[in-house]
């Protein structure tokens, strides 16, 4: 699984942190997404995939090869 997130749509709700606190952070002074693993291992993909839904800003794209 590879994420890409577009930090220029995000409008720093943390949902996204909040489901998968090893893979998304937010930057202190704004909010805005930090993506901490953009190739995160097998047991975090479930978190990652919900992170995705409840984004409220469809930021986070996923592509599922390797
Ligand atoms: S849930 Fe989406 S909009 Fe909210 S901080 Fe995460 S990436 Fe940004």
């Amino acid at each position: 699984m590879k994420i890409t997130v577009d930090e220029d749509k995000c409008c720093g709700a943390g949902s996204c942190v909040l489901a998968a606190p090893k893979v998304f952070d937010q930057r202190e002074e704004d909010g805005i997404v930090i993506l901490l693993d953009a190739e995160p291992p097998a047991e975090q993909h479930a978190a990652v995939r919900e992170a995705a839904n409840v984004c409220p800003a469809s930021v986070i794209e996923l592509s599922e090869q390797a």
